[in-house]
């Protein structure tokens, strides 16, 4: 049965696609009270599963929401991912709670997210497919292809690669295909591979091998010699034909319970923002699967975007432009990461690759890059613009940190949706108590007296920070009047 079924309704947003970053940004935007629309062409969720990675920063936003415990109880922790030969990625240093790669497939990861947004009052309206758009200055008309509309302030596509709503506000997709035709198949092994995963091409072909955390294994595999059409349907056969030539073991595949085919792009849109409509996850940026990025990404988007619409539709501030200034060059710098580890991965010559082998071993064996690459990967090292002059935090991530009283820590504080003013010092600032009593502002004392006080917005990055080193009280003001009152 249809989830939901109105004629015509009015609502503050409409987000168009129930993939992970549609589901994110619904559920977070009802949480802060904003009435959202989430409108899909699907009646169920889908049981097939691409993403199959959700790294240390995807965690952390998800325990700022209260549910990465839900999805860490999926999955399976893998601490370390070997690249090439001997080339390992170590992610057991990270700063974070979450020290490692969680394995666990994207309907999962899906699940925890759609039962958070009807939980939050998210009404969905599904089956039904986006067929048109018309925006002016006050707002956006929806029409489905069976003639309902639904009117609302703003609009979010975050309807896939092929997304409808790029294509209705007329934003091309500039960038190339990469690869064609790729196998991609869950199997079971009869031989565990050494260090549980394994990768390598020789010549035209490639494999690639990754536990998937429930007994199957993820493989991907590639022959450039054989360029078929992507619904011809995959060969065990030949998979494993290809396992033994670039591994020199197929370890015993048997028993796949999927199989598909599959071809990569590398694109981005110039515009995140056009009017009041947005773009975020694959219907803005696409790349390799290299790396696991593309499910996180879009979710980083959602995370991102969802309490600057909330500001917008309450009387808060309107900060919508810098979506688009905070997160295309995060985007750029994915689709360029992950281009160059699939270039690496499926380089031709052997002489090439055993420098290659010995050049990323060797540069994972400097401590600088053994720290920043796991950082990269998980995300933790994303920065956003920061004022000349600013403490050095202001733009990253604020780490977790321990509280006096309740809530104990602060990415449960951050659980409200609201900012944080994290005060270590003593900061008895007149202006932040006066916004505080607001209601869009949580003051909180930390236990750490040598960590900076911190202005944290609701999606956990740094807008103000001050220590002895920095003392900044005017810059504070300014912060809470740019970021927080408007
Ligand atoms: C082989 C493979 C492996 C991958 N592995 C990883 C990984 O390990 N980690 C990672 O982070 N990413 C990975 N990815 C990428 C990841 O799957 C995508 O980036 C992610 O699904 C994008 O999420 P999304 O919500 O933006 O879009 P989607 O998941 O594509 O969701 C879009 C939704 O919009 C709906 N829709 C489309 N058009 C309309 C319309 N007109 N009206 C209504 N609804 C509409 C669709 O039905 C769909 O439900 C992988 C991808 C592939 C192909």
């Amino acid at each position: 049965m249809p989830e939901d079924n109105a004629e015509h309704s009015d609502t503050g947003v409409i987000v168009v696609g129930a993939g992970p970053t549609g589901l994110l940004l619904a559920g977070d935007l009802a949480a802060a009270g904003v009435p959202v629309t989430l409108v899909e062409r699907h009646e169920h969720r889908s049981e097939l599963t691409r993403a199959f990675v959700v790294h240390a920063r995807t965690l952390e936003q998800f325990d700022q929401r209260g549910v990465a415990d839900a999805l860490v109880a999926h999955g399976r922790q893998v601490a370390a991912i070997r690249l090439f030969d001997k080339a390992v990625v170590d992610m057991s240093g990270l700063p974070s709670r979450y020290p490692y790669m969680l394995v666990a497939p994207q309907y999962e990861t899906e699940g925890v997210l759609l039962r958070r947004a009807r939980a939050a009052g998210v009404e969905f309206v599904r089956p039904a497919e986006l067929a048109d758009l018309v925006q002016d200055a006050q707002g956006v008309t929806a029409t489905l292809a069976d003639g309902r509309t639904i009117r609302a302030r703003y609009l979010v596509g975050a309807d896939g690669h092929r997304s409808t709503v790029r294509r209705l506000v007329g934003e091309p997709f500039p960038g190339r295909s990469v690869v064609k035709s790729v196998m991609l198949a869950d199997v079971l092994l009869k031989d565990e591979p050494p260090g549980g995963g394994a990768t390598n091409s020789i010549g035209d072909r490639f494999t690639f091998i990754a536990p998937f955390g429930d007994g199957y294994y993820r493989v991907i595999s590639w022959d450039r010699t054989k360029p078929a059409d992507e619904h011809d349907p995959v060969d065990l056969e030949e998979l494993k034909d290809i396992a033994r030539s670039v591994l020199g073991t197929d370890f015993g595949m048997y028993g796949p319970r999927w199989s598909s085919r599959f071809h990569s792009d590398e694109r981005q849109v110039q515009r995140y923002r056009v009017g009041r409509v947005f773009l975020a996850g694959d219907a803005a940026h696409v790349h390799s699967p290299a790396g696991g990025q593309g499910m996180n990404t879009g979710l980083q988007d959602a995370a991102n975007l969802s309490w600057k619409l909330a500001s917008a539709l309450t009387g808060g501030p309107d900060l919508l432009d810098s979506y688009q200034a905070e997160r295309r060059p995060v985007g750029a710098k994915v689709i360029r990461g992950s281009g160059a580890l699939l270039r690496l991965a499926m380089l031709r010559s052997t002489a090439i690759r055993t420098t290659r082998n010995e050049l990323v071993s060797a540069a994972l064996h400097v401590p600088l890059t053994a720290r920043r690459l796991p950082l990269a990967m998980s995300g933790l090292r994303v920065k956003y613009p920061a004022p000349r002059g600013a403490h050095p935090l202001v733009g990253a991530r604020a780490q977790d940190a321990r509280l006096r009283g309740e809530p104990k820590r602060l990415y449960e504080a951050l659980r409200a949706g609201r900012f944080v003013l994290l005060d270590t010092g003593g900061l008895h600032e007149r202006e932040a108590v006066d916004v505080a009593a607001t209601g869009r502002l949580d003051l909180l004392v930390g236990i750490d007296p040598d960590a900076p006080s911190m202005l944290v917005r609701p999606d956990g990055y740094v807008t103000w920070a001050a220590d002895s080193a920095y003392p900044d009280p005017k810059g504070l003001r300014r912060a809470l009047r740019e970021w927080v009152t408007g």
